[in-house]
């Protein structure tokens, strides 16, 4: 017995599926613990004592089979998670689901003779993503190890701190691959009464990509991201032309404006970007709707660009929101009236006496700055927050947890109409703000449009768009079309009306 060890947290004498009374020697009685419901988890590190904490709270007993069972801190953590320590041959021998909770690299080094026959769990994951010709995922190596065992990849996606935390840190759900559908049956039980909720994903095969599941960085958000980027890039060197470059050019005078780069452009431009952004989360639904009516069908594809703009409207909603906030945060610092006096009562214009040398005074005229908004600035104002507000309600209702708890008609009610509101509404407020100058003055000696003006051309566009949808023969037409209608087909669809 190399590493069987007993020592002072010594496995418990418990009898399996129970004899007839479950009395032993000594004749007291013992608990009889049903076999199915015990595992071994080798392995005491963060992993194993984290998957074991959390079978012991759902019912399990568990031995956790350590290469030196003796050592006094190992013991004192594993005495937290409610398993019993032990060697790793005397954890093999009570239980048939054995979790690995070892690295791959140290896979060489288990007792394999002992892993016969076993269900095996393989929990590992890789540092980085590794193929070709000849790769094998650390499952399927196990499973080559040991052919006489069946070997389960799961658990994976789970970290040991979601583990420990009840698993609220992210999804609920745990891959599983194998080849033997009893065993996967027996995990998918375990994974269930952990509180998880199983997903089969096939063969073992399929753990090659189970195991590149955590390697994944955002690969929803990267083009979202890029689009986003690439905005605000068009847009920053349009605010420097508009906003430096061209006024500098008209007043002469190259040393102003510059400073502004750093806080007045960088809050123009994105607050621009986002009010872009905004509109290209709906506009890819009014291209959609057009291509359904002139095709007369819903059942054709959409060209790939369509497709891919679509299914990022939820990030870009969302990195639309955060731009907004950060576009408020930033306003609301420096709305003063100095700085946008036009949304601020006419500033009194006094003749002053200055003192500018020893002796000597100089009349000045001198603005004195009127703190109270007029009409468009309150409006200006109460625009930017009902815009904000609603966006906020928008990002809110796409998370999962919140989505979850909406019911179809509530999310498109507020993803649809409540964003159409949101967009307007945040058009309002660039047009309340720029009023003055959104017909009469264009930057770089009338080449350049200016940032308000700028900044409506999608949301127009959109809006331009959403109108002929509005009329009730289109959007009854739509409808239809959406409902399963198609053009050129012998089937009439039934049973609806107003179509
Ligand atoms: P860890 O803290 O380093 O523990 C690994 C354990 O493996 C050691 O404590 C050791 O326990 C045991 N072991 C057995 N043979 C070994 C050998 N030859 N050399 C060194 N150690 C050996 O690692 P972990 O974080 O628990 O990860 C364990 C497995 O779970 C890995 O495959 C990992 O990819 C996977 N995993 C971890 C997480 C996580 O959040 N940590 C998440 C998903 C998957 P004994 O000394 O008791 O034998």
């Amino acid at each position: 017995m190399d590493n069987m060890s007993f020592g002072a947290d010594s496995m418990d004498p418990i009898r399996v599926n129970g004899n007839a009374n479950g009395v032993v020697g000594d004749g007291k009685r013992k608990p009889t613990v049903n076999s199915d419901k015990i595992v071994a988890v080798l392995g005491s590190g963060d992993y194993g004592r984290a998957i074991s904490r959390r079978l012991v709270n759902s019912g399990y007993t568990v031995y956790i089979g350590s290469r030196d069972p003796n050592r006094g801190k190992i013991k004192t953590l594993v005495r937290q998670t409610g398993a019993t320590l032990t060697g790793q041959e005397a954890a093999l021998a009570v239980a048939k689901v054995v979790i690995v909770a070892v690295g791959r690299d140290h896979y060489d080094f288990l007792p394999m003779t002992h892993l016969r026959d076993k269900i095996l769990i393989d929990v590992s994951n890789n540092t980085e993503r590794r193929r070709g010709p000849h790769y094998r995922s650390n499952a399927e190596y196990l499973q080559g190890l040991v052919t006489e065992a069946k070997v389960v990849k799961g658990f994976n996606v789970l970290s040991a701190y979601a583990l420990e935390n009840g698993g609220l840190q992210g999804s609920k759900e745990v891959f599983l691959a194998g080849d033997h559908a009893d065993a996967k049956m027996k995990v998918s039980d375990i994974v269930r009464s952990m509180g998880f909720h199983p997903v089969d994903w096939g063969s073992l095969q399929a753990s090659r990509d189970i195991e590149d599941v955590p390697l994944k960085f955002m690969p929803s958000w990267k083009r979202p991201v890029a689009v986003v980027f690439g905005i605000f890039v068009f847009i920053w060197i349009l605010a420097l032309f508009s906003f430096q470059i061209c006024r500098n050019l008209a007043s002469g005078n190259w040393h102003e404006r510059w400073k502004h780069l750093a806080m007045q452009n960088f809050n123009r431009v994105i607050a621009i970007t986002a009010i872009w952004t905004l509109s290209f989360c709906y506009l890819p639904g009014l291209i959609a709707a057009y291509i359904q009516m002139w095709r007369g069908t819903k059942y054709s594809r959409f060209p790939k660009w369509l497709d891919d703009w679509l299914k990022m409207r939820k990030q870009l909603g969302l990195l639309m929101l955060g731009l907004a906030s950060m576009h408020a945060c930033i306003s609301v610092a420096y709305l003063t009236p100095q700085m946008t006096s036009w949304v601020y009562e006419a500033p009194t214009k006094i003749q002053a006496e200055v003192i500018v040398g020893v002796n000597t005074t100089s009349t000045k005229s001198i603005s004195i700055y009127n703190s109270e908004f007029n009409w468009r600035g309150e409006l200006f104002l109460t625009m930017g927050a009902i815009s904000t507000c609603l966006l906020v309600v928008l990002g809110v209702s796409s998370l999962p947890s919140v989505t979850a708890t909406l019911s179809w008609r509530e999310f498109t009610f507020i993803q649809s109409k409540l964003g159409w509101v949101a967009l307007i509404a945040a058009a309002s407020h660039d047009i309340f703000l720029a009023w003055h100058y959104m017909f009469l003055y264009w930057g770089c000696f009338r080449t350049l449009p200016i940032g308000p003006q700028y900044a409506l051309y999608p949301p127009f566009i959109a809006v331009i768009m959403k109108i002929p949808l509005l009329l009730p023969p289109v959007d009854n037409y739509l409808q239809k079309i959406r409902r399963g209608y198609e053009r050129n087909s012998q089937y009439e669809i039934r049973g609806s009306e107003g179509v």
